[in-house]
C-alpha cells in the first residue's frame, strides 16, 4: 500500500552496505521506521531527505514491518543547526525528546507542529539558546499530556503566595509550604520561578525574545524541566543532553 505524509527524521541507522533505517515523526502516522534503499550511494535521491532535522514530503510503500522510503521533497534540511555547536546540541535533544516520547504509528498533529516551529525557531535564533529550549521543554511536555499544574497547590488546592514551595516531580506541579513535607525531593522554587515558567508555557516561541530571565534561574528550570519529563516519560536519562554537559561546563550559552 503506498502512502503519503510530511514528516521530520529523528534519527538514522546504517543498514548493509549502502542502505539505512530512519525514525522518522510522521504527521499523519506517528513515529515510523522508514528503510531507504540505497540512501549512502552518491547521487542516490534520498540522501538529502533521510538526514536527522530533514523536513519532507515522503511516498511510502507501507511492508509488514517497515514503510520503504520511494521519494520524497524537501522542505526544509534546516541546516542552519549543523553549522553552530549549541543550535546542534538542543536541535538533537529535541529529535530525541520526540523519539523517545511519541507513540509508534499514531498520529499526534500538535507534537509533530511544535517540533517542527522548534525546529524553525531554533534555526533562526542568535543566541539565548536555553531560554528557548526552556520554553520549548515546558510546552512539550505540556502537550504529551504532563502539563504542570502551576496554578494552585496541587494537593490542598490552596493559593501559591510565597515561601517555602516546591516543585514536585510525582505531584506534576507545585506545593505550598503546608504540603511541601508530602514530597522530600521536591525542588525548591519561588514566585520569580513560577512566574516565569507560566511566561514560557504560555509565550509563543518566536516571541521568547520580549522577555529577558536570570541566568541561573534558568539553569534551575531547565534542571528541574529535564528530571520531570525524564520521570513522566519513563526514562533515565538524554544521550544529547550528556553530551552537552562537557561543552556547557567550559562556559557559554
Ligand atoms: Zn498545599
Amino acid at each position: 500500500m503506498f502512502v503519503k505524509s510530511e514528516g521530520i527524521v529523528l534519527k538514522e541507522i546504517r543498514f548493509r552496505e549502502t542502505s539505512k533505517i530512519v525514525t522518522i515523526f510522521s504527521k499523519e502516522y506517528g513515529k515510523v521506521h522508514g528503510m531507504a534503499k540505497g540512501a549512502y550511494r552518491p547521487k542516490n535521491n534520498l540522501i538529502s531527505i533521510t538526514q536527522p532535522f530533514s523536513y519532507s514530503d515522503f511516498s511510502f510503500f507501507k511492508g509488514k514491518n517497515f514503510y520503504h522510503i520511494n521519494q520524497g521533497d524537501l522542505k526544509n534540511s534546516f541546516y542552519p543547526l549543523r553549522e553552530n555547536i549549541y543550535k546542534l546540541f538542543y536541535g538533537s535533544y529535541m529529535l530525541e525528546l520526540a523519539d523517545s516520547s511519541i507513540v509508534e504509528d499514531e498520529s499526534n498533529e500538535k507534537l509533530f507542529q511544535l517540533l517542527l516551529k522548534g525546529l524553525t525557531v531554533l534555526s533562526d535564533l542568535k543566541g539565548d539558546y536555553l531560554k528557548f529550549i526552556l520554553a520549548y521543554e515546558i510546552k512539550y511536555i505540556s502537550f504529551l499530556g504532563y502539563k504542570p499544574y502551576l496554578d494552585k497547590c496541587v494537593l490542598c488546592g490552596q493559593k501559591l503566595e510565597g515561601r517555602d514551595m516546591i516543585f514536585s516531580i510525582i505531584s506534576g506541579g507545585i506545593l505550598c509550604g503546608n504540603c511541601v513535607y508530602e514530597d522530600l525531593n521536591g525542588f525548591r522554587i519561588n514566585l520569580s520561578m513560577l512566574k516565569t515558567l507560566k511566561l514560557l508555557l504560555y509565550t509563543p516561541l518566536d516571541k521568547l525574545t520580549d522577555f529577558k530571565i536570570n541566568k541561573d534561574i534558568m539553569f534551575i528550570l531547565h534542571d528541574i524541566m529535564v528530571k520531570y519529563i525524564l520521570y513522566s516519560i519513563e526514562k533515565n536519562s538524554f544521550n544529547s543532553l550528556n553530551l552537552f554537559k562537557s561543552i556547557e561546563n567550559r562556559g557559554g550559552n
